[in-house]
């Protein structure tokens, strides 16, 4: 089984459906209040978890009931939380979303106990490196938890996949110790400080990235490598019916296909089937396929639709 090690966010949405999203100043009635368990750590070890992936999640959460039952969630899908901590101060992390009847969403997040997970978190799991086959991260945690991480897998000689979301500028430094990193284009184009998705691709690859893996919704996905692979493979035709979380499905399957020692190619065809199948399902975790789900697409459409 693969041992894959996900450092990241545990968030809880707080969800309220509205006829349209407010104005400054304005109160708008919506429906009833629904709460979901997410952050992109969570979904991404949740992701895992269901593709046969054993997976220890490190992160915190508030001492708070949303932080109780975020973390029963993650036992539910066997993940490991004896690296999930309660932050004595801070309280878990929420996001309040707003969904408007024209689509329009309206999102505020409160990192709290996120934005406490420290740099000791990280070294508190070097008795776990050892039996770590793969470490997963994203970018809702502090920049200097994530890239001591990322220092500890290398040190360890463990390969690392960093889905850089939220977009944000990343050092060279700590980009040229991942070893696959799965941007979507707008990522890309910010990280790379330019638009043009070729040029930007060149420009990651310069800075030391060793393989590029960026997913373009119903496009499918680009992988590049300085080995010779650059190549496009097609999305798998589905009807979309809500694409949250198809990135943390991919990442999710992408990381464990990559675990077990899969070529990359085959692996970024697992994330794609994973993230097409999220996108079938309203809501994030409940929408995150299970191995044979995501097996027994690419057996009817194999690595993505030929048209
Ligand atoms: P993100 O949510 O991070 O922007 P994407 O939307 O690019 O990620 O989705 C990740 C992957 O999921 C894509 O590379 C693609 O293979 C698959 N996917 C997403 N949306 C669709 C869709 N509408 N149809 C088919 N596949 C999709």
């Amino acid at each position: 089984m693969a041992n894959i090690l996900v450092v990241g966010s545990i968030n809880m949405d707080l969800v309220v459906r509205v006829p349209h999203s407010p104005v400054p100043g304005e109160t708008v009635l919506g429906g009833d209040f629904e709460t979901f368990p997410g952050g992109k750590g969570a979904n991404q070890a949740v992701a895992a978890a269901r593709m046969g992936g054993n997976v220890t999640m490190v992160g915190r959460v508030g001492k708070d009931d949303f932080g109780d039952s975020l973390i029963q969630i993650l036992v539910e899908d066997k993940i490991k939380t004896t690296h999930v901590i309660k932050d004595s101060k801070a309280p878990t992390g929420i996001a309040m979303i707003a969904v408007a009847d024209d689509g329009e969403n309206l999102i505020v997040v409160a990192s709290g106990a996120n934005h406490q997970v420290s740099v000791e978190d990280i070294n508190n799991t070097r008795s776990l490196m050892r039996e770590t086959d793969l470490l997963l991260l994203q970018l809702e945690c502090p920049l200097t938890v994530v890239s001591a991480a990322i220092d500890l897998a290398v040190a360890y000689d463990i390969p690392v996949v960093l889905n850089p979301a939220p977009a944000q500028p990343l050092p060279q430094s700590l980009l040229s110790n991942v070893d696959y990193l799965t941007p979507n284009e707008h990522e890309l184009a910010l990280l790379a400080g330019e638009k043009d998705l070729d040029q930007a691709i060149q420009t990651l690859l310069s800075w030391g990235v060793r393989n590029l893996v960026v997913t373009l919704g119903a496009n499918g996905a680009r992988v590049i490598n300085g080995e010779g692979i650059n190549q496009h493979l097609p999305a798998h035709e589905i009807t979309a019916v809500d694409t949250t979380a198809a990135g943390d499905a991919f990442n999710g399957a992408l990381a464990v296909a990559l675990a077990e020692g899969k070529p990359l190619l085959d692996s970024v065809r697992y994330g794609m089937a994973a993230g097409a199948l999220a996108a079938t399902k309203r809501g994030a975790q409940p929408s995150l396929p299970t191995r044979e789900a995501v097996e027994s697409l690419m057996k009817i459409q194999g690595g993505g639709h030929s048209g």
